[in-house]
């Protein structure tokens, strides 16, 4: 087997060198392309730009026959198309925006054997039709790009894309290669039971992105704090803003014009001509910032973004992966810089279980916020944390906020101890801010009413400020110490885990989130 290898290696080279004109095959690619060259299963796990293409492209054009790509935006396959035939490559694509004529014509040259690459859409290529025709051709491989929207959990769910295990029941014999850039394990897992990969070959790229520098700092005043950040660090450079709402883009925006940064907005809301020409001037222009909801960066490939900011905590690590991932494509230093407020977090919970998703969806939706939190939480190196929710294991990085600045610390044994028993006291069904009036000692209606101040722990928490609670509790719930429940109302419970710490049987050490830059200093137990 290894002169075999070793000759297809040789011939996958040659058409590295001579169709792409690139020198030498990058990470894992060149393992890739001779496992599928040699009829194995595939699924691969690479981040965006790390060059997914070349492991299905090089395998379709060694093998015999047309392999058959499929995609599930038609955009994305033009251009995919394009480019190929502008370095030579017979390729073609089927999909709705095709008049009859031409879809005819790709067919026939199909049946002709002209073609090396047809990119398909998901739901044509599953037809009873097209899988007959395929049947005469005996097509070199199937690649599955995006392999993520088979996953009913993702975002990006396509249910076309379920009806994709025929592939493996009709053709056999016929390697796949399933590839994709979320790598979270539900989602891995997900693919590989959906589009029955279990014999196929696992390759993971690593997503790491050494050049991000990644860095959190406690939100207080986000557009005071961003513009700090922007003046300090990024004067006159190419970032992006990434705001909860619409309206919030279009006011920081303004803002930042007032103090002399290039700032443009991008939303949904706007129409495509305003959004055309914003995306345009950020592309073209040297030093745009570009304000903009989640809306905004699929597809944009600028190499020179040298930060990407956060004034709204990202839904998932996923997301926020993808975002911070599109600053430094140019392998130069660059920022993701995220402004971190835990006030953020109840109104993300409270979205969660006030929508009209099913059940099972808003578990997840939760779990994936939870994720969030404890990277945000994390004591230790961010990098680790977030390779770590890929299942990647790392060493602590050196370039983030955790490993560059001595993290101050405190021990918050006797407040935690305080918060816990007032949560037990009250009988674990109200919320933090209750808590809060209990622990400050706080005479409100709701505190008279309940009778909570003749409970003694009413009033011991006077040396903490409502900020500094409200930090500790939201800590506690990302270390698993208290737990959230009852439906958007946020009610606070102990965790068994907690016992020891109320017992005193265990130390709480906390990390305080230093806030960067000017502004007013507030740290907890300061
Ligand atoms: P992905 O699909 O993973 O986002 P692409 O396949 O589009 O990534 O590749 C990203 C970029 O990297 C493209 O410009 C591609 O030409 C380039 N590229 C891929 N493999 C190599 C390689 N071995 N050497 C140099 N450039 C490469
Ligand atoms: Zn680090």
């Amino acid at each position: 087997a290894d002169s075999t290898d070793s000759a297809v290696l040789t011939r996958a080279e040659e058409i590295l060198h001579k169709v792409y004109g690139h020198r030498a095959f990058r990470g894992n690619q060149a393992e890739i392309i001779s496992h599928v060259s040699a009829g194995g299963d595939a699924l691969v796990l690479m981040p965006t730009g790390g060059g997914k293409s070349i492991c299905y492209q090089i395998p379709a054009m060694l093998r015999d026959g047309v392999g058959i790509v499929v995609s599930p935006l038609i955009a994305l396959m033009q251009d995919q198309v394009a480019a190929l035939r502008q370095i030579g490559v017979a390729a073609a694509f089927l999909n709705s925006s095709l008049q009859i004529e031409e879809q005819r014509e790709v067919e026939q040259q199909l049946r002709k054997g002209a073609l090396q690459l047809l990119y398909v859409a998901p739901e044509r290529l599953t037809t009873p039709r097209f899988m007959d025709l395929l049947a005469t051709l005996r097509p070199a491989l199937f690649a599955i790009d995006e392999a993520h929207c088979v996953s009913q959990w993702g975002h990006d769910f396509r249910p076309e894309y379920i009806q994709l295990s025929i592939l493996h029941e009709r053709f056999p014999d016929v390697p796949r290669i399933a590839l994709t850039a979320t790598a979270d394990q539900d989602t891995q897992r997900e693919i590989i039971q959906r589009l029955k990969l279990e014999e196929a070959e696992v390759y993971r790229a690593s997503f790491d992105r050494p050049n991000i520098r990644y860095r959190l700092v406690e939100k207080i005043d986000a557009k005071r704090q961003l513009l700090n950040f922007i003046q300090q660090d990024h004067q006159g450079e190419s970032g992006i803003v990434y705001c909860q709402s619409r309206n919030k883009t279009e006011k920081i925006a303004a803002w930042l014009r007032t103090h002399g940064v290039t700032a443009l907005p991008y939303h949904a809301g706007m129409t495509q001509d305003e959004r055309r020409e914003n995306q345009h001037r950020f592309i073209t222009d040297d030093g745009v910032v570009v304000v903009a909801t989640v809306a905004f960066g699929m597809g944009i490939d600028k190499p020179d973004v040298r930060f990407v900011a956060h004034l709204d905590l990202p839904s998932s690590i996923e997301a926020y992966y993808q975002e911070t991932g599109r600053a430094g494509r140019d392998g130069a230093p660059a920022d993701a810089w995220l402004a971190f407020g835990r006030g953020d977090v109840m109104m993300l919970r409270k979205r969660i279980a006030e929508s009209n998703a099913p059940e099972a969806r808003k578990v997840i939706e939760q779990r994936k916020l939870d994720a969030m939190l404890r990277f945000c939480e994390t004591p230790e190196c961010r990098r680790m944390a977030l390779l770590g929710y890929f299942g990647e294991e790392s060493q602590p990085c050196g370039n983030c906020d955790l490993c560059l600045e001595p993290q101050a610390t405190w021990d918050a044994t006797v407040a935690a101890q305080k918060l816990l028993s007032a949560v037990l006291r009250t009988g674990q069904r109200f919320g933090i801010t209750h808590l809060i009036d209990v622990l400050r000692g706080n005479v409100t209606e709701k505190v008279v009413h309940y009778g909570h101040d003749q409970l003694p722990t009413f009033g011991v928490g006077k040396d903490l400020s409502l900020h500094d609670w409200r930090a500790l509790s939201s800590q506690l719930i990302s270390l698993g110490f208290l737990s959230v429940a009852g439906d958007g109302y946020n009610v606070l419970a102990m965790t068994e885990a907690a016992r020891p710490v109320l017992k005193g049987e265990q130390q709480v050490m906390l990390r305080k989130l230093a806030e960067r830059g000017k502004g007013r200093k507030r740290q907890l137990g300061a």
